[in-house]
């Protein structure tokens, strides 16, 4: 089997069909990536399936507490991580999963290309959704001006003025980012206090081209065929101000895919991560779950902890199969 990222032919897709996997490793962050060459290791017959490569680590700017590496963008890790899949010819399907249903002692894991997957065990590493700002102007500027992808998009800004609303390492990240194009950055926060990581408040004050706008909330987004400027408010006088910019940068956060993961039915906390134990099992025995969909690690995301689970998960469903299906 020679190694591949893509979408299977028809002729592909009868064949996969028949096939029985070990593993289906559900998502392609650092987590699903990791349980890839853990369970290659394994000798399991392993498949990636996921709709986009890289997760919310290629979305990421710099990455500068990732171990062996001093300074790395997420994209290049991203190609680390895949490399790394591609050496042990784990398969990356760009598809979207929809159902997972039981078959006996197995699964049967559907997708939106109309193929199904036998497995024997399922890694779930879905990652968290972006949240939007819900605010007038937003959709209509997405593509014009407002961005969820700093390192994809800050090229384009180059000697242009930007913001980035949010307070997490997100924003943090995304800010120093940027900060190596455009020729002014403001970064938008709630608060008077980041939540980011405390080295990334110097960071951000030691840059000058970065100015912190604090307390304030994006109240909406005006322009022409272009995004040119955010009205801003001003928590704590309640002044309504306006911001002239070239481009806007939402690093709010995310929420795991509540809908998604209610439909395969693995139990959830109240916040919809999924509830794992200290092998990363879920609810339903043979479907484990890694990363930051889930509430391990102390729910302390970040891609070293999202790949030790996805480590930990291979493991698990590794002793998971010799145990329940003997050879
Ligand atoms: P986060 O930690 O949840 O922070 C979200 C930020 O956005 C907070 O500052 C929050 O304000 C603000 N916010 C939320 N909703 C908002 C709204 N509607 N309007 C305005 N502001 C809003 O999310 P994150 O920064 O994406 O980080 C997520 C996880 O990934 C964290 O565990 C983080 O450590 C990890 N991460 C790590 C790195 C790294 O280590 N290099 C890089 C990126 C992400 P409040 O502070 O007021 O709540």
């Amino acid at each position: 089997m020679s190694f591949r990222i893509g979408m299977l032919s028809r002729k592909a897709m009868a064949k996969e069909a028949e096939k029985e996997y070990d593993v289906v490793i559900v998502g392609s962050g650092p987590a699903g990536l990791t349980a890839a060459i853990y369970s290659a290791r394994y000798m399991l017959d392993t498949v990636v399936i996921a709709g986009e490569i890289g997760g919310q680590m290629g979305e990421t700017g710099y990455v500068e507490n990732y171990p062996g590496f001093i300074r790395i963008t997420g994209q290049e890790l991203v190609k680390r991580f895949t490399d790394h899949v591609a050496h042990y010819k784990v398969p990356i399907q760009m598809d979207e999963v929809e159902t997972i249903e039981r078959d006996g002692e197995k699964f049967r894991v559907r997708t939106k290309r109309g193929i199904t997957y036998k497995t024997k065990t399922v890694i779930l590493a879905v990652g968290v959704k972006r949240r939007r700002l819900n605010v007038p102007g937003e959709q209509e500027y997405t593509g014009k001006g407002v961005s969820y992808c700093a390192p994809c998009d800050a090229p384009f800004f180059r000697g242009k003025v930007v913001a980035v609303v949010g307070g997490g390492d997100s924003a943090a990240s995304a800010a120093i980012l940027l900060a190596d194009y455009a020729s002014r950055v403001y970064l938008i926060h709630r608060r008077n206090e980041l939540r980011a990581q405390p080295i990334y408040r110097k960071l951000l004050e030691e840059n000058p081209k970065i100015e912190i706008l604090w307390s304030r909330v994006v109240e909406r987004l005006e322009g022409d065929t272009f995004l040119r400027k955010a009205v801003l408010k001003n928590r704590e006088t309640g002044e309504l101000e306006e911001l002239e910019l070239d481009g806007l940068f939402v690093e709010i956060g995310a929420d795991p895919p509540r809908e998604f993961l209610e439909r395969i039915g693995v139990e959830l906390d109240e916040q919809g991560y999924v509830k794992v134990g200290p092998d990363q099992s879920t609810s339903i025995p043979g479907i484990f779950a890694a990363g930051d969909c889930t509430t391990g690690s102390n729910k302390y995301k970040q891609i070293v902890t999202a790949a030790a689970e996805g480590a930990v998960a291979a493991d698990a469903a590794y002793n998971y199969i010799i145990r329940k299906f003997p050879r």
